[in-house]
């Protein structure tokens, strides 16, 4: 090969190069943020990680989700949800203005905003929300891999779980049988998360602890 063959080979191979390079940059583009999902079953402390994360993390963003439950005793509306009857969910839901929805517990609604998890995931910022397992298979085919981190909740046993679905208030034995049951469906589906945690009895700190680690190293090449 000539002078003149070598040179065609590098200059396309370049232009090959930056088209390739083109592509994936604008494509990663769309999302400059991370967005992470907290997942496991009822009463497996996802809210009191959360909680806990909002103290350390000030600067995250905690997005508000939508829900058609009964408000319990010691929420308050707007803080961890917006409590809106079904109607209105419904009326949410053929507008388009969620990112997922589902029946949880196969009885309410829940469902997270579009404009509340995209808009701050387009400008960068670091995204924490807690969904059940059939919101974070939604969220998955949404949102690009590489903006998308899942933490599955493990608790040690099923007595363990009961205990903390009663702590949490007065429910009846219907409920506690539902969200006993989505709990051992959730918790077979615990391997496709990218982590899983353990929440012992007792030791909330040492798992806020485990999750701060993963997001802190999961968000060091975000900036
Ligand atoms: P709880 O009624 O105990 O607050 O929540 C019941 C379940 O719904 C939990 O597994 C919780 O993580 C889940 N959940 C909370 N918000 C959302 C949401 O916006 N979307 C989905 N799919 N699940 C949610």
């Amino acid at each position: 090969m000539g002078f003149f063959g070598a040179l065609c080979i590098i200059v396309l191979g370049k232009l090959t190069n930056t088209n390739k390079v083109a592509d994936e940059s604008s494509l990663a583009k769309e999302f400059l943020g991370k967005l992470f999902l907290i997942v496991g079953p009822s009463g497996s402390g996802k809210g009191t990680v959360i909680s806990e994360l909002k103290r350390r993390f000030p600067g995250f963003v905690y997005p508000i989700s939508y829900t058609t439950r009964e408000i319990r005793e010691g929420e308050s509306d707007g803080e961890v949800y917006h409590f809106v009857e079904r109607g209105e969910f419904e009326k949410m839901i053929e507008a388009g203005e969620f990112l997922e929805y589902a029946v949880v517990h196969e009885d309410n609604y829940y469902g997270t905003s579009k404009e509340d998890i995209l808009v701050p995931l387009r400008k960068g910022a670091v995204v924490v929300r807690e969904v059940d397992i059939q919101g974070f298979y939604s969220i998955k085919d949404l949102v690009p891999a590489e903006n998308l981190v899942s933490i599955f909740m493990k608790v040690s046993d099923r007595e363990d779980l009961k205990g903390r679905i009663l702590r949490r208030g007065e429910i009846s034995d219907d409920e506690l049988e539902r969200r006993l049951d989505s709990a051992r469906k959730e918790i077979a589906q615990a391997g496709s998360c990218d982590y899983q945690v353990e929440n012992k009895w007792g030791e909330i700190k040492k798992c806020v602890n485990a999750v701060e680690k993963i997001i802190v190293e999961e968000i060091k090449d975000l900036y």
